[in-house]
């Protein structure tokens, strides 16, 4: 029986040249309709309801089954992808943040995303603004040495070079919640906006966009509500997120039972796993980069590829992870 399934993970898909942001780090519209073809040939479509049924029932997915999901609820979600997953019947799997849609408040993640962005070319200058920051801060905060930070966090990835990933990590993770957010709101109000809701407003779908995408046979899942690294939360608080997020997907008419989750940024902890069970969750994508395997130990914690794993081509030779999963 057939329990492969390759979940392919997107968010900014969008004519980045053509925009006030170019430096963000997404897929071009070319490069989407590209994979999709791409896609086409190599993969067959599944729905959410199909990875349910065979969780379930047992019954099999396609060989070589593919479901494309997208993080974070962007307007390009409903303005580019929508149109092109529904001329070719694919059904889309949809993971917007509740409270940046209801409250119209920019994510954290999203706030460095466009101080970066912004600063594009002239990392030198965020850098020694961010210097500043943490000068400020340092005695009230009881912060670390700058060059402490550099030197724990500044370490290049697959995706992106040293400095950003100093910035990245810095005010994602590193620092205490308070004075993260301060710097990341200050470094915003100077690069992006002072005016945040009307940002919020052109970044993410709206209520009845997220709505117009369900009746229309798209699913939309939990991200969370305050889009929070989870498994840092007591389970009390855990609960309370899940709760909101359930709220959400009602009142966007989604389903809250047997429904599905992608943990923001990936994370999760055994108490948030048991919470999802009791509330009725029955599948949720980490960002682990691999071929899902469904089934009931791992559906808590199915694996993902990044959109940049797969080619941009459409006649491209299949590659590792096409390989992988025909093999
Ligand atoms: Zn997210």
């Amino acid at each position: 029986m057939f329990r492969k399934l390759t979940a392919v993970m997107y968010h900014y898909v969008r004519e980045l040249p053509y925009t006030r942001y170019p430096a963000i780090k997404g897929l071009l519209t070319s490069q989407f309709k590209e994979q999709l073809f791409y896609l086409k040939k190599h993969y067959t479509f599944v729905t959410v309801e199909d990875c349910l049924d065979n969780l379930e029932n047992g019954t099999s997915l396609p060989a070589n089954a593919c479901l494309l999901t997208f993080d974070d609820g962007y307007i390009d979600h409903f303005v580019t992808v929508f149109p092109l997953l529904e001329e070719n019947s694919i059904q889309g799997c949809f993971f917007p943040p509740a409270k940046a849609i209801i409250t119209h408040e920019v994510l954290d993640v999203n706030k460095i995303h466009f101080i970066l962005a912004a600063a594009d070319g002239n990392m030198d200058q965020l850098v020694s603004g961010i210097y500043d920051c943490l000068d400020k801060y340092r005695s009230q905060y009881q912060l670390q040495s700058n060059s402490h930070y550099y030197a724990k966090l500044a370490i290049a990835n697959r995706f992106d070079p040293a400095e950003i990933i100093f910035v990245k990590r810095l005010l994602q993770v590193e620092l205490d919640e308070n004075v993260r957010k301060l710097i990341t709101n200050e470094l915003f109000r100077q690069y992006v906006t002072e005016d945040e809701k009307a940002f919020a407003k052109e970044l993410y779908m709206d209520l009845d966009q997220i709505r117009c995408m369900a009746r229309n046979g798209m699913y939309i899942g939990s991200h969370g509500f305050d889009h929070q690294w989870l498994s840092r939360l007591s389970p009390e608080k855990q609960e309370v997120e899940i709760n909101e997020s359930i709220q959400f997907l009602r009142s966007v008419h989604s389903p809250t039972g047997n429904w599905v989750m992608s943990y923001p940024y990936g994370d999760y902890n055994d108490s948030l796993i048991e919470i999802l069970k009791k509330k009725g969750c029955s599948l949720a994508f980490t960002s682990k980069v691999d071929i899902a395997h469904l089934c009931n130990e791992n559906a808590y914690a199915l694996a993902r590829l990044d959109a940049n794993d797969l080619p941009k081509l459409a006649n491209a030779e299949p590659n590792l992870w096409t390989k992988k999963l025909l093999d």
